[in-house]
């Protein structure tokens, strides 16, 4: 291969979230206006910086990926800025795969519509389960109806390259309730499914909460299973 066609990805952090979910061990803060306002300028400046030190034989992109945290949180001109300033920094190929995390509590029509249009052409849903109760249990913001109508919401705003992410081995998960979040997910017919065993991590709320025996330990035979 050509030293020309070698292509790179970029992935962008966006470590804001709603909530903090009961599981998560990664560094997420919640959304303050200021406070984004800033890490998009200071993520622009590292964007830039990290292009000029590269070859220009360097610079081809054929995947941009925005993950956290939650990046559907942040506003559309927000997440236009930061690809507006990869494009020019970067060689980035036309058909380039540009995903955004979203979560289910973020689509709303004008919402996605925008993100559409300023040339997000992937979304990647954390949709984690379709039942409200072990949504609730793990601190998930949104609930099941918002899970169940995802991949319809992102169909009507022009989306058709959908991943959704489940967890398996929640806490009190049974069988037949895992039955039923991966059977709802095929009936949606994703483009991709990721599916993550779930790990419980020390420093978390459920590490805690298992520990004292306020939340059952997974049943690990199940998770196996699954
Ligand atoms: S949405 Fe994701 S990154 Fe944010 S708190 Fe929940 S698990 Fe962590």
């Amino acid at each position: 291969m050509a030293e020309r066609e070698k292509k790179s990805g970029i992935y962008i952090h966006i470590p804001f979230c709603h909530s903090k979910c009961t599981y998560c061990s990664f560094i997420t803060g919640s959304y303050e206006e200021l406070l984004v306002e800033n890490y998009i300028s200071a993520l622009e400046a590292e964007i830039r910086r990290k292009a000029a030190s590269l070859l220009p034989s360097q610079k081809f992109v054929d995947t941009i990926y925005f993950g956290g945290g939650t990046p559907s949180i942040i506003s559309p001109k927000q997440l236009e800025r930061l690809l507006s300033t990869c494009l020019e920094s970067f060689h980035v190929c036309q058909k380039t795969e540009i995903t955004a995390e979203m979560n289910p509590s973020d689509l709303q029509k004008s919402r996605l519509e925008a993100f559409r249009q300023i040339g997000i052409n992937r979304a990647s849903v954390g949709i984690q389960s379709f039942i409200d109760l072990q949504l609730k249990a793990i601190g998930r913001d949104h609930s099941a109806e918002q899970a169940l109508t995802a991949i319809e919401k992102l169909h009507a705003s022009g989306f058709d390259n959908i991943s959704i992410d489940l967890i398996a081995g929640l806490p009190d998960q049974t069988w037949q309730q895992w039955s039923y979040n991966l059977s709802t997910a095929f009936s949606m017919l994703p483009d991709h499914l990721s599916i993550y065993l779930l790990e419980i991590k020390e420093a978390t709320t459920l590490y805690a909460q298992v520990k004292s025996g306020r939340v059952a330990t997974p049943d690990q035979d199940l998770a196996a299973q699954i």
